[in-house]
């Protein structure tokens, strides 16, 4: 075996899938390495009984409908990767209970009390109108969120084309570049948007682990442009089919995967990687890396002392971890319509206040915010005639686990899971407990372990106004540690989630490619 490579890309994770499949299609001699025996990281899936469960794909934006591919899509279709796209025609209901004295509750969907329950459609108009009537004033604020984001959106095209138009850009899109370096609740102040509709309108922030408070508009407004454009979309066969994809497109051009291959080291000359060893014993040389391996965790581990530049250590060090979650997969022996499940994503917060839900989920892991997924709802035949699938996730912040035991562990698993389980019955009046055919727990030990991460986060760092997208992205080149090694994944530029992570790798062999063709 020749073991020499143009790249050698560490982790099969989505932002190493599609490093290594760009580097491949570029006709770089390319190697792709994973520890597991499966590609994807979180794009996976596994085996419980008769049910084959998704570890963690909600929901994707940027896909856009079969008939009209958009950001994602079109990328898996540039690189052959071949997925069947099913989209599903919401966004997502809020529901927060209400304590039997709250003024604000009412008695809701199955006779249960709460202070908003707010199923959300998709458009941009129905969606500010159904704001509307649960917070009347909030129409013409949040039409005018959407009418930024499509200008954003127009804006990025002329800045990514290389036609710019530099009156265009000052005049048509001034606003959109005046938001920059504001956090969303100060441009849904600015704007006029209701404190309540606020709580309804920003969500979406679980999937990004960063409140409003602290969190970017243009970033916030791109994932909302998102979903409810067009609403969100799965992969027939959920995310493993994805992860497939990718596989076979990077053989298909050439490029190698090497699985239950774990990089143990990565080898140095002259000040600079050369090589990596594989499961402490095989090693295979390289002129270019690209990591999909945490910064927090690949530099310490995969590097001797005194290898890696002080300042490359301070920036890992000085940036906060992001989220982690706790997740409970639960294979039912009823249909959704049994159950009487309607929606396909449910978030159950403790207080319609974005802000507070990110205060309240520090440092435990508690049943407070949970988000719901029924698969069905959006893939009908995802589990077998009869049955379903329920995906329930909490989110949880910092070093969790300090101070649990081994030996308690399995007791907090099965208690975590039951007060999660119990806030869902209660919360949407429904029965889950007694249907429940398989279960399977996931807490952040379990995605440390699986997806190598400081405290299982699957997010990369803490998204932050001083350290969002654009901050990163001036930055990007920056920030790695030597100029034949590039990070990828959620830890990067864009933050966490699937296209996300896929946009990194993309932007990693980038870089590595023009590297290459430049000679450098
Ligand atoms: C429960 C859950 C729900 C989520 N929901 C959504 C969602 O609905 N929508 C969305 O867009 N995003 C979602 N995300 C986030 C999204 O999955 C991640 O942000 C994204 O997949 C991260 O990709 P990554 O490239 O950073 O790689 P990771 O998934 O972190 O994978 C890293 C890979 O590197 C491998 N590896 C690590 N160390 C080594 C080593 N030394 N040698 C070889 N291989 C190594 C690991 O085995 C793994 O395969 C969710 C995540 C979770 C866990």
């Amino acid at each position: 075996m020749n073991n020499n490579y143009d790249v050698i890309v560490i982790g099969a994770g989505n932002g190493g899938l599609a490093a290594a499949a760009y580097c491949a299609k570029a006709g770089l001699k390319t190697l792709l390495l994973e520890k597991h025996n499966l590609p994807g990281g979180s794009a996976s899936s596994f085996v419980r009984g008769r049910f084959e469960f998704e570890p963690s794909l909600h929901e994707l934006f940027g896909v856009g409908l079969p008939d009209n591919p958009t950001d994602y899509a079109k990328m898996f279709m540039e690189l052959g990767a071949n997925v069947d796209w099913r989209s599903h025609n919401s966004t997502y209901r809020l529901i927060v209970p209400a304590e039997a004295d709250d003024p604000e509750g009412f008695v809701g969907e199955n006779g249960v009390r709460v202070k908003v329950d707010a199923s959300m459609p998709v458009g941009f108009e129905a969606f500010s109108r159904k704001l509307d009537s649960l917070v009347p004033g909030s129409y013409e604020p949040a039409m005018k969120v959407f009418r930024l984001s499509t200008l954003m959106y127009e804006a990025f095209d002329m800045l990514t084309s290389g036609k710019i138009n530099p009156v265009k850009l000052l005049t048509k899109y001034g606003d959109v570049f005046k938001m920059a370096g504001h956090t969303v609740k100060e441009c849904l102040d600015e704007l006029g948007m209701p404190e309540k509709a606020q709580g309804i309108f920003t969500a979406y922030w679980c999937y990004m682990g960063a409140p409003p408070m602290r969190f970017d508009m243009l970033y916030y407004m791109s994932m909302m442009h998102g979903y409810v454009e067009r609403g969100a979309s799965m992969p027939h066969l959920r995310s493993h089919e994805m992860s497939c994809a990718m596989d076979k497109a990077i053989r298909d051009n050439g490029g190698e995967i090497r699985y239950n291959s774990e990089v143990t080291k990565v080898l140095m000359k002259d000040g600079k990687p050369c090589g990596v060893v594989i499961n402490g014993s095989t090693e295979v040389y390289g002129r270019y890396f690209i990591c999909n391996v945490h910064p927090g965790f690949a530099l310490p581990d995969l590097f001797a002392p005194g290898e890696v530049p002080e300042d490359a250590n301070k920036k890992v060090n000085g940036r906060p971890i992001a989220a982690s979650l706790v997740t409970v997969y639960l294979g039912m022996n009823r249909t959704k319509e049994q159950l009487g499940f309607h929606d396909y994503s449910i978030f159950i917060a403790p207080t319609s206040d974005s802000d507070r839900q990110f205060h309240l989920s520090q440092g435990k892991m508690g049943a407070d915010f949970v988000i719901i997924n029924c698969m069905n709802e959006a893939i009908p035949d995802c589990s077998p005639e009869g049955t379903s699938i329920l995906f329930l996730t909490g989110i949880c912040y910092g070093d969790v686990m300090q101070g649990v035991k081994p030996q308690d562990y399995k007791k907090l698993k099965t208690k975590i899971a039951d007060e999660m389980i119990t806030r869902c019955e209660q919360t949407l009046g429904l029965t889950i407990k007694p249907y429940i055919e398989e279960i399977e727990i996931g807490l952040p030990p379990t995605f440390s372990r699986y997806l190598n991460t400081p405290n299982g986060t699957p997010y990369g760092y803490q998204l932050d106004l001083w350290d969002s997208m654009l901050p990163r992205t001036i930055q990007y080149e920056k920030d790695q540690p030597f100029d034949n090694f590039y990070f990828c994944g959620a830890s990067q530029e864009r933050g966490d989630g699937y296209g996300c992570a896929y946009y990194s790798g993309q932007k990693a062999a980038g870089l590595v490619i023009k590297q290459f063709t430049e000679g450098k």
